[in-house]
């Protein structure tokens, strides 16, 4: 295993972070909150998909995610869901096979929003925590155990993951 120099060849790294993963105000109750992903504003409107997978949902949210896709990918064995929140239009359906960097949906601001963004967050759960892949993966990557799940920066996994 090595830490080689990162490729900016993402189309998801083409946005702007207008708000990283950690603690912050929350943009709509203006409370100390957690924040589980990082806030990406496209270049281009659009939605990129980050991790070769399966589309595993893609609707309309209960809990303020408003459009949304969730990308299931298995990778080492373990399974890691990626969430991309806020869409205008989901562009995949459930039960599509996904690679990274495949056009999934067009950025938007529904659900609990206050502009056009991506919300994209990468969790998966505490249950994996005893694998050495997870365990390698907690110490280079900034991360945070809510509801049974393990929630890492997103944008710096995907740097991990190239690398592990
Ligand atoms: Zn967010």
């Amino acid at each position: 295993m090595c830490f080689k120099k990162v490729s900016k060849d993402e189309k998801i790294r083409q946005g702007r972070v207008s708000s990283p993963f950690g603690y912050r105000k929350h943009p709509i109750y203006h409370t100390k909150h957690f924040h589980r992903g990082n806030d990406i504003v496209s270049h281009d409107g659009y939605v990129y998909n980050t991790l070769d997978g399966k589309v595993r949902a893609s609707r309309f949210g209960d809990y303020g995610e408003g459009y949304f896709i969730q990308v299931l990918s298995n990778i080492n064995g373990v399974d890691f869901y990626a969430n991309y929140f806020h869409n205008k239009e989901n562009l995949v359906k459930k039960g599509a096979k996904v690679s990274k960097n495949d056009l999934i949906a067009k950025q938007g601001s529904t659900g609990e929003s206050t502009g056009d963004h991506i919300h994209f967050e990468i969790y998966t759960y505490v249950s994996n925590s005893n694998n050495p892949f997870v365990e390698r993966i907690k110490k280079k990557v900034k991360h945070k155990i809510i509801d049974r799940r393990i929630f890492f920066d997103s944008l710096k996994l995907l740097d991990a993951l190239k690398e592990i």
